[in-house]
């Protein structure tokens, strides 16, 4: 089952894909997370986005349908998670437009609710584990050992870049610009199903299953 998830930036998508790659088999595909492998790798393509992303703009559409084309050729497992993906009416057009030459369609779109203010608490303290990527929170999620990852033992936590107020309002002002018109494509698609953000993580999670049960 190929899904994407919707949402605001720290709306959590991440988490809740990750969760999903672990009990589901799927594949998380996040552009963000492909983008800042490019960057730190020093490619050139890495070294072109790095300014855009640190201002919170969104990079081409060109660069972004590239990676997806990318990695949709390999396997699918039990199916793709786009997270951070699409962000624009053209990428959306791309992505149907891939899905349908690879013979893959796609089962459902869960949009994540959060209103604006949880976002800017959730963004200002979040920080992940350099080697995992496991996610955690100064005040919400901290790990049960400082400094240590719950996941992989690793001591390598970092903060994102763009994860500051000043960028953070771009990026929200990018979202209701250029991806929010994505709700009612899908939903015009009969394709939208809206969760509550804002629950707990488990209750995301739990509203998650309940979305893709239906699609099943
Ligand atoms: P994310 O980790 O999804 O919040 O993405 C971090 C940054 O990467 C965004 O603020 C954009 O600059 C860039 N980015 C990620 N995905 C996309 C996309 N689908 N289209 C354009 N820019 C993207």
């Amino acid at each position: 089952m190929n899904i994407i998830l919707l949402g605001p930036p720290g709306a959590g998508k991440g988490t809740q894909a990750r969760r999903l790659v672990d009990e589901r088999n799927m594949i998380q595909l996040s552009t963000g997370d492909m983008l800042r492998a490019a960057r730190i790798s020093g490619t050139t393509m890495g070294k072109k986005v790095a300014a855009i992303m640190d201002a919170g703009e969104l990079v081409t559409d060109e660069i972004v349908i590239g990676l997806i084309e990318e990695q949709l050729a390999g396997d699918s497992g039990g199916g793709f998670i786009f997270d951070g993906f699409p962000r624009t009416l053209a990428q959306a057009d791309a992505l149907g437009e891939l899905l349908a030459k690879t013979g893959k369609k796609l089962a459902t779109v869960v949009e994540m609710a959060v209103d604006d203010d949880a976002l800017v608490k959730r963004i200002s303290g979040r920080f992940t584990c350099g080697k995992c990527g496991e996610v955690y929170h100064e005040e919400t999620k901290r790990p049960a050992t400082e400094g240590v990852c719950d996941q992989c033992g690793a001591s390598d936590f970092r903060f994102r870049a763009d994860d500051n107020e000043e960028s953070l309002r771009v990026r929200l002002l990018e979202y209701y610009k250029k991806t929010s018109p994505l709700i009612g494509y899908y939903y015009a698609k009969g394709l939208l199903q809206t969760v509550d953000g804002l629950d707990s993580m488990d209750g995301v999670a739990a509203q998650i299953n309940a979305a893709l049960a239906k699609v099943k």
